[in-house]
């Protein structure tokens, strides 16, 4: 077993679901709605916490549907035994529309040659296809325009072996309070589903909402959310919330040598630090191959023996550094990149914003090499 490994905790994955799915429903229950479904975003290996593992933890706690990014990992699903329907987000590209078929996809239609596509071959399999089509109001990725619609919809809701399940869109700036597009995006979805009943679209399961749009504005529920952060027990910043979730991942390693610097002393590649005054450095089996960010450097703090201990010098392929002057470190000491140690904890968030990216990213990037031990 390698000294640096991603500890994943699956219950506290069930816990999260069982935690957001029942916040749901008491809210949907003091409005007097219906609860949204729980679409769970399993896509990128389940943010880095192993694909196959985390949908499986989720379908046994509930989980009615997946969703992830291409039909590979559709296939992956299905090849493990998961039943639920998977919503695939990505475009399917003519190479895999098999796969839509043979492991039973829900498929994404964003375009109309994609449609055609699809429907070219549900009919010759004499099937009708049920897909989710997907409508751009503003984020310009994916989707038919918000705005032409009753010019492009009606060869995918009017043919007869295409099934409009469902409809949703995608926010690009659920995260941002202050920003204008949200509300334009939430108005010119109301008004897409309009042009989709009056062509005759009813009963499609309509979503909208990721992690951030989900806190902050019930409006957007419908049918449907589809969160992925959150079940992983990250919060988008910079939002907040009161309910009970925990971070499913902790990432952990072991002093593997010290020693004593000397004032003068520099420290890795590029001497980018230099010891001031008498100074112990540890090294962590622990690089940039494994997903440590290398903006790291002279920036990023480690848990170790309950302490903080600051990051020293370029943060290598293997390893890095840490100052560890006064804490009594030796070799054999647990170190925590992320996680709790004892009374201490160090979040993803925290991570993030000292090397100026966001949660998604670095649990993503943590790097193949590093072993998942699930508790
Ligand atoms: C990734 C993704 C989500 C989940 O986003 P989170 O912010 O992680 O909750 C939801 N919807 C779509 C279309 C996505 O691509």
């Amino acid at each position: 077993m390698r000294t640096t490994r991603a500890l994943v905790n699956l219950d506290a994955l069930a816990r999260n679901y069982k935690a957001l799915a029942g916040f749901l429903e008491e809210a949907a229950a003091a409005s007097g709605r219906p609860a949204p479904r729980v679409i769970a975003v399993v896509k990128a290996e389940a943010y880095g916490h192993g694909l196959v593992r985390a949908a499986r933890a989720l379908a046994d706690a509930g989980a009615p549907m997946f969703a992830v990014a291409d039909s590979g990992e559709g296939a992956a699903l299905r090849e493990s035994g998961i039943r639920q329907p998977i919503l695939v987000f990505g475009a399917v590209s003519a190479g895999s529309v098999d796969d839509v078929f043979t492991h039973d996809l829900t498929p994404t239609v964003a375009a109309p040659e994609a449609a055609v596509a699809l429907a070219d071959a549900a009919a010759a399999r004499g099937v009708r296809l049920r897909c989710h089509v997907k409508i751009d109001t503003g984020m310009h990725r994916m989707g038919f325009r918000h705005d032409n619609l009753r010019r492009t919809l009606p060869p995918v809701t009017g043919h007869p072996h295409l099934e409009v399940a469902g409809v949703y869109t995608q926010f690009a700036t659920a995260d941002d309070f202050e920003h204008p597009l949200y509300e334009q995006q939430r108005e010119r979805f109301d008004a897409a589903l309009q042009v989709l009943a009056s062509l005759g679209v009813t009963g499609a399961v309509r979503h909208a909402a990721k992690s951030g749009a989900l806190l902050r504005d019930e409006r957007v529920w419908f049918d449907a959310v589809r969160p992925g952060l959150l079940l992983y027990g990250v919060v988008p910043p910079p939002g907040f919330t009161t309910l009970a979730l925990e971070p499913v991942m902790s990432l952990r390693s072991r002093i593997v040598a010290v020693k004593d610097l000397r004032p003068g002393d520099s420290v890795g590649y590029g001497a980018r630090f230099t010891a001031g005054t008498p100074s112990r450095v540890a090294v962590v089996p622990a690089g940039y191959t494994d997903g440590i960010d290398t903006r790291l450097a002279n920036r990023g703090v480690v848990l170790v023996r309950e302490r903080r201990a600051p990051v020293v010098g370029s943060v290598c392929m293997d390893s890095m550094m840490l100052d560890v002057t006064g804490l009594d470190a030796a070799p054999g000491d647990e170190v925590v990149i992320v996680g709790r140690q004892g009374a201490q904890e160090l979040g993803i968030r925290e991570m993030a914003s000292t090397v100026g990216t966001h949660p998604w990213e670095l649990l993503c990037r943590l790097g193949p090499r590093i072993e998942r031990e699930y508790v």
